[in-house]
């Protein structure tokens, strides 16, 4: 390439503004000359993961106040689930060895055993009781027949020999046996875990403080939407400050205490203050924009004032710029931050890359990366060779494959394809293109992504 690097991050600026404005879309850019001393993302999350702690403090809240709560100790079982032995189905309680091994039984029906009202005598050879779903076995009996499978005269009940010993009972402690443990300390407590607590008895949780985090958008271009802001065309140089909306309903996503900031201006006091009103009252602070090569001079000198931050360019796209370090000491004042890059497809990106492992490290739970399926693409995918590609997919299923398309044109100022795509197309690094028919990673937003 002949462009030389002094003239690259202003020429950059200038076009990423310009297409931003005017909406020229200009797809390749600069970005994609190859640079050897890129970050690779899985550094990146290292670093930051080894730099941050789940917090310490704790809370004890109700079972249903811990929907998606994270657990800060264990669990053990004080007791068996289901408690007793009961019955699966609703029939004849027996036991097994009153059935002759061929032919067919004739029992005396000795009465009824209802969930919730045991039968209190025992069930001995020849007799048996009528059983509902739910109710306790009796004494005696091992076993239940389905009444579809029974003939009943009056007091006595007739059975064909074909019964397999321990059918139709649901044993003590077949869900969760006593003792053992439930769930281990970081478990996200979804539908299931409470349900699985509830059943235990257990009706308060001992859970990880939410984090709270701040956030805010950088940019004199910003305009705020008011209640009334209703489609009008912004006012020429402008832009509609989306970043916002979106970040905070990421964060809403994550059950994190969200602390809206509001648009800071592109000038080093405001940001200061910004930094440090965020850092103040939340754990991490989070921003977009300000942060790429040509606006780069004041952000940076406001973020050396205020904290240890490292601007890193990430071998990635989109999101190739990223700030991230701590803002005054650990605790109360002090929080870690991250710098998003400004573009709105970067910004949801790279958050998901790197901001939402870091709430749930902070969170305390323990598979904090975004998970990664293998899928077949359906489409030809553009790409060269360096850096990570994110690309926006759809997927689905087709004869039992996962498969996936692109969802067309992938600049970074595209949020619309954001909102067509279901999952991230993860193409490595060193991949140069993808064939149609060839295997891809994709991200799903389910679980990832809120709503
Ligand atoms: P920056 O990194 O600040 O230069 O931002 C890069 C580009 O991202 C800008 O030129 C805008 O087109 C876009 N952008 C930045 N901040 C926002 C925002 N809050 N909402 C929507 N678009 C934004
Ligand atoms: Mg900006």
């Amino acid at each position: 390439m002949s462009r030389g690097r002094a003239a690259g991050p202003a020429a950059q600026r200038v076009t990423r503004e310009h297409g931003a404005l005017v909406n020229i879309v200009r797809e390749p850019s600069c970005e994609d000359e190859a640079e050897p001393a890129l970050l690779p993302v899985a550094e990146a999350r290292r670093r930051i993961a080894a730099s941050l702690s789940p917090l310490a403090e704790t809370e004890t809240l109700a079972l249903a106040d811990c929907v998606s709560r994270v657990l800060a100790g264990s669990v053990r079982a004080a007791n068996d689930v289901p408690a007793h032995d009961n019955s699966a189905m609703d029939g004849y309680a027996i036991d097994r060895a009153s059935i002759p091994e061929s032919g067919e039984a004739t029992l005396a029906l000795l009465g009824t055993a209802w969930a919730g009202r045991p039968f209190e005598g025992t069930v001995g050879k020849g007799e048996t009781v009528r059983i509902f779903t739910g109710a306790i076995m009796p004494d005696g009996a091992d076993t239940v027949v389905i009444q579809e499978r029974v003939r009943v005269a009056g007091d006595t009940v007739r059975i064909a020999a074909d019964v397999e010993p321990g059918r139709n009972v649901r044993p003590a402690g077949e869900d969760v046996a006593a003792g053992e443990e439930v769930f281990a300390a970081g478990r996200r407590l979804g539908a299931a875990e409470l349900g699985v607590l509830a059943s235990l008895g257990v009706g308060r949780a001992t859970v990880t403080r939410r984090p709270r985090v701040a956030f805010f958008t950088t940019g004199d271009e910003l305009l705020p939407l008011a209640d009334d802001t209703d489609g009008a065309p912004p006012p020429q140089g402008c832009l509609y400050d989306s970043n916002r909306y979106t970040l905070g309903a990421l964060l809403a996503g994550l059950g994190v205490e969200a602390i809206d900031l509001g648009i800071v201006a592109d000038e080093p006091v405001a940001t200061r203050r910004a930094l440090r009103t965020g850092a103040a009252r939340a754990d991490l602070v989070v921003s977009s924009g300000g942060i790429s090569a040509g606006e780069a001079d004041f952000v940076t000198r406001a973020f050396h004032e205020i904290g240890e931050v490292a601007f890193w360019k990430i071998a990635m796209r989109p999101g190739r710029p990223l700030a991230f370090g701590r803002i005054g000491a650990a605790g109360s004042d002090g929080a870690a931050f991250f710098g998003l890059p400004g573009n709105p497809v970067a910004v949801m990106v790279t958050f998901l890359q790197f901001v939402r492992p870091a709430i749930l490290r902070l969170s305390g739970m323990r598979e904090i990366e975004p998970p990664v399926l293998p899928a077949r693409s359906l489409s030809t995918l553009r790409k060269s060779p360096g850096r990570v590609e994110y690309q926006r997919g759809f997927m689905r299923v087709v004869d039992g494959d996962l498969v996936v398309e692109s969802t067309g044109k992938q600049g970074a100022g595209r949020l619309s394809s954001m909102s067509a795509a279901n999952c991230l197309i993860v193409l490595d690094a060193d991949l140069d293109g993808v064939g149609t028919g060839e295997r891809v990673g994709v991200q799903p937003f389910h679980g990832l992504l809120p709503g």
